[in-house]
């Protein structure tokens, strides 16, 4: 099996001087045969945090592109520009983009095209509602957002994060992780054939250095999207550990 990988998605938090301190917390301490790790943070801290990087081990990602490269498009950043920065990963359509700002499917999947073709690699977000899951509909639900989020032979990244476990100090069962992995596996097969093997699978919602093991020794969990605990270094570190 390839290495697993740990996103940092920071959100809108922090300043520069914030983000150098926690990035200076984790150049360094990574061993060279750790897991894959790729830091997310907002826009305004990517330049000096890409700064940082320089021969590190580590990725850096944005949280977002449009899907034009360049125009009339006031307050947006461009996949173009974030390879500009030195970008090697994007996160599109997590659920707090779907719901502040009403990205539909159709727009994540244009996103997702025009990351591909700046270079980027996609970290492409679904997950179901509480509702949704209560009224056992998420496995409909998924099934919808991969065929309207992923391009046509899509090889990147796909992240599960059911929404009522994201910021909510409580991970999905790993029953519930392990079933649902199964299902998207099962999905991408379906809806893309051979080339649905190659789309690694990585969990979000709650994952914190207590859960990581367990979590991220599930079959099909590639890896882990991490939120709140990706803003503290050494919480970050014990989850990269855990991969
Ligand atoms: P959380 O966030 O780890 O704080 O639950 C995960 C995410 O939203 O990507």
């Amino acid at each position: 099996m390839s290495r697993q990988m740990i996103v940092g998605n920071w959100k809108m938090n922090g300043t520069c001087q914030a983000a150098q301190a926690l990035v200076a917390g984790l150049v360094g301490r990574l061993p060279q045969d750790s897991a894959e790790v790729v830091i997310c943070p907002p826009f305004t801290q990517l330049a000096s945090v890409a700064d940082q990087l320089v021969g590190s081990f580590i990725g850096l990602g944005a949280q977002d592109c449009h899907q034009a490269a360049s125009g009339a498009y006031t307050g947006d950043i461009s996949a173009p520009m974030l390879a500009d920065l030195g970008v090697s990963h994007v996160i599109l359509g997590h659920s707090e983009r779907r719901q502040g700002h009403a990205e539909l499917d159709e727009t994540v999947r244009e996103k997702a095209v025009a990351a591909i073709h700046a270079g980027l690699t996609p970290i492409i977000c679904v997950g179901e509602t509480a509702e949704q899951r209560d009224a056992n509909q998420h496995e409909d639900v998924l099934g919808w957002q991969i065929e309207g989020s992923l391009p046509a032979g899509f090889s990147g990244v796909l992240a599960y994060e059911p929404i009522w476990a994201i910021g909510a100090g409580r991970a999905a069962t790993e029953e519930q992780i392990a079933q649902t992995m199964a299902f998207l596996r099962a999905e991408l097969l379906r809806q893309f054939g051979e080339a649905g093997k190659a789309v690694k699978i990585l969990y979000g919602g709650s994952v914190n250095a207590g859960n990581a093991p367990s979590i991220l020794s599930i079959p099909e969990v590639a890896g882990a999207l991490v939120g709140g605990a990706s803003l503290d270094a050494d919480a970050f570190l014990s989850i990269v550990g855990a991969a």
